[in-house]
């Protein structure tokens, strides 16, 4: 029998880098359907899951901007992007039979509901997975700091960051053999030693809602399930 889930409603950052697998621009769909299947075997353990993806893979703001584009009108197309992935996961999630909403920071109200925090706890209740795009529909903001956000408005237990790597390391450990994973990590040893979890506007928000960050690897069939389960490779930010 499977093991019981640790957390009972989650917000899942998955960024848009994540979602291009091998290329270097765009989607990769096997990578999609994977994390959607991911999503519909943690869904069946009963826990409530709601997700923020980002839109790296696309358009970034600050890349925009380096070009000589004024910020607000980058971060725009950024957001811009995030919704883009966000429709192409529902479409993937939705193919799994898996029930999803996708809310929109930005109203566009023949694509996506408008982000309506109340209406949104509803669908979780009811077992379908929202998807929140378009960031937190401000420029200068990150999806990072989108996904603190919404999963502190939704009251989710844990914010799971599915990453390329299973977890938080003493460096990088591609580069370095003796590189340890931590088990736990506190919020201000993340800020401190400027480890890349997230950016430091997100580790704050989730330090002061007390919401533990799980950083794990989304391209590990199974992960996010093992994780949900206390199994598996993982580090959890957390104050001691
Ligand atoms: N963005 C924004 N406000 C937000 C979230 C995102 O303006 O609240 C824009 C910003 O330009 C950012 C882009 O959307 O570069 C894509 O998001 P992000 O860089 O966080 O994506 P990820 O790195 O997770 O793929």
């Amino acid at each position: 029998m499977s093991r019981p889930p640790i957390y009972k409603r989650v917000l899942l950052k998955v960024s848009g880098e994540a979602l291009m697998g091998d290329r270097d621009y765009g989607l990769d769909i096997a990578v999609l359907k994977g994390i959607a299947e991911d999503i519909r075997d943690v869904a069946a353990l009963g826990v409530e899951i709601c997700m923020v993806i980002g839109g790296g893979n696309i358009f970034r703001g600050v890349a925009g901007a380096s070009a000589g584009m004024d910020r607000t009108q980058a971060d725009g197309m950024g957001m811009l992007a995030t919704v883009m992935n966000a429709l192409a996961m529902q479409n993937w999630l939705e193919k799994l039979g898996v029930t999803t909403r996708v809310q929109s920071a930005i109203p566009m109200a023949s694509l996506a509901e408008p982000f309506i925090r109340r209406r949104a706890m509803r669908h979780m209740e009811k077992g379908r997975v929202v998807i929140f795009a378009a960031g937190t529909g401000n420029p200068f903001f990150t999806t990072d700091t989108a996904a603190a956000l919404r999963a502190a408005e939704m009251g989710c237990d844990a914010l799971l960051k599915g990453t390329q790597v299973d977890g938080v390391y003493s460096a990088d450990p591609r580069k370095n053999p003796l590189a340890e994973r931590y088990t736990t990590i506190t919020y201000l040893d993340v800020l401190s030693r400027d480890l890349a979890v997230m950016d430091a506007a997100a580790i704050s928000l989730a330090r002061e809602n007390k919401l533990p960050i799980v950083v794990f690897n989304i391209h590990e069939p199974g992960a996010f399930t093992a994780v949900m389960q206390g199994e598996g490779k993982f580090t959890t930010v957390v104050d001691p």
